[in-house]
């Protein structure tokens, strides 16, 4: 198995030297052991945060070990009796071409006709559900709300606009880093208007985009985001703060919203989430956005990195993410 290990805790934007890559040879699997070979490895911003010696509600990755992360493969070997030779399984050893684990700790999932498994760690899994959690349950979405989604073609992003406007948004709006991506907003996600958050700052561009103001904002970047949704706020509004990625390789603290009366004088709710304690809504989320999925309604993007024979090539499509070259879920292809 060749697998990644975190050689030091970066500070700011990682490098390569942050990471190694090392080739082990598995021992015989063991009594209720399952061995995979990843089809797919997820890289997600919240690794960059467990990158950090700092207490979270991860902890944090150790050094000179392995790095793990969600990842989707197929059984090749099983000494499980539940688990069998050819299941597909999602599982959190990522980062390496050949895990080996307890099936306790594998989950089987049933392939979609026309699907790729990569879709069990995007659209069809965690961020998919971290989409819908945030915009249903954390921000309690009302059919009319108008909408605003930062990071909008990104994974969790693109799929929040989308599951806004399937369920009766009556504007969403969102914001993203390259013209390509904001043509991608209004052209094949649907939105009604996209913002290129590096043309000018957003909360110069925002006011002309919801002219009538935003009801829910899904918020993935915090900072300068944050501050200018909360101008345009309607009162009653309701925000969900989902991430801050703007932060995540900051060495400075970060400009903070200067508006937060706003959420005094216009009664706003602004609620956070970890996905974590709303596992529980997944068959409720599929019963509603598998549909959308297989009519092709809701669609999904996914930037994919070749790592087959190169488990390093991890480390690029990880710097990437938080480069921003990715549309939709970035996802590393490992076999
Ligand atoms: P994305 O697919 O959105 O990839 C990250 C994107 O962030 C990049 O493509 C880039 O797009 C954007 N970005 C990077 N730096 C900046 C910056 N300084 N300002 C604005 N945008 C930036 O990742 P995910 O969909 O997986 O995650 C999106 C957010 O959701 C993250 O904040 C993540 O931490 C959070 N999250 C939270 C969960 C929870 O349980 N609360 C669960 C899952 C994700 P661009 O080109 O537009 O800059």
């Amino acid at each position: 198995s060749t697998r990644v290990l975190l050689n030091a805790r970066p500070t700011g934007r990682p490098t390569h030297a942050d990471f190694q890559v090392e080739t082990v040879d598995l021992p015989p699997l063991a009594t209720g052991q399952v061995r995979v070979v990843n089809e797919f490895c997820s890289v997600d911003p919240y690794m960059r945060g467990r990158m950090n010696d700092v207490k979270s509600y991860v902890p944090p990755f150790a050094l000179g070990e392995p790095l793990v992360g969600a990842a989707v493969g197929r059984v090749v070997a099983s000494e499980a009796d539940d688990v069998a030779v050819g299941d597909v399984v999602l599982h959190g050893d990522g980062w390496r071409d050949v895990a080996q684990l307890d099936a306790a700790a594998v989950r089987v999932v049933e392939e979609v006709p026309g699907v790729p498994t990569s879709a069990f760690l995007g659209i069809l899994g965690m961020t998919g559900l971290t989409a819908w959690v945030g915009l249903t349950q954390i921000a309690r979405f009302r059919e009319g709300d108008a909408v605003l989604v930062s990071g909008a073609a990104g994974a969790v992003g693109s799929a929040a606009g989308q599951i806004a406007r399937l369920k009766g948004a009556s504007r969403v709006v969102g914001s993203a880093g390259t013209p390509e991506k904001v043509a991608a907003l209004v052209e094949r996600y649907g939105f009604d208007a996209g913002i290129d958050y590096r043309a000018a700052p957003i909360r110069s561009q925002l006011p002309d985009a919801a002219p009538d103001g935003i009801d829910v904002y899904f918020d993935n970047v915090g900072g300068d985001h944050l501050e200018a949704a909360l101008d345009v706020m309607t009162t009653g509004g309701r925000v969900a703060l989902c991430g801050a990625i703007s932060a995540y390789n900051a060495t400075e603290p970060q400009p903070g919203p200067d508006n937060m009366t706003n959420v005094v004088t216009r009664s706003l709710t602004l609620t956070g989430f970890t996905l974590a304690a709303y596992q529980h809504h997944m068959p409720e989320f599929l019963a509603e956005v598998g549909p959308w999925v297989r009519s092709g309604e809701l669609v999904f993007d996914e930037t994919v990195v070749d790592a087959v024979g190169d488990v390093g090539r991890t480390v690029d499509a990880f710097l990437g993410l938080l480069d921003g070259e990715n549309t939709g879920k970035m996802v590393v292809r490992t076999a």
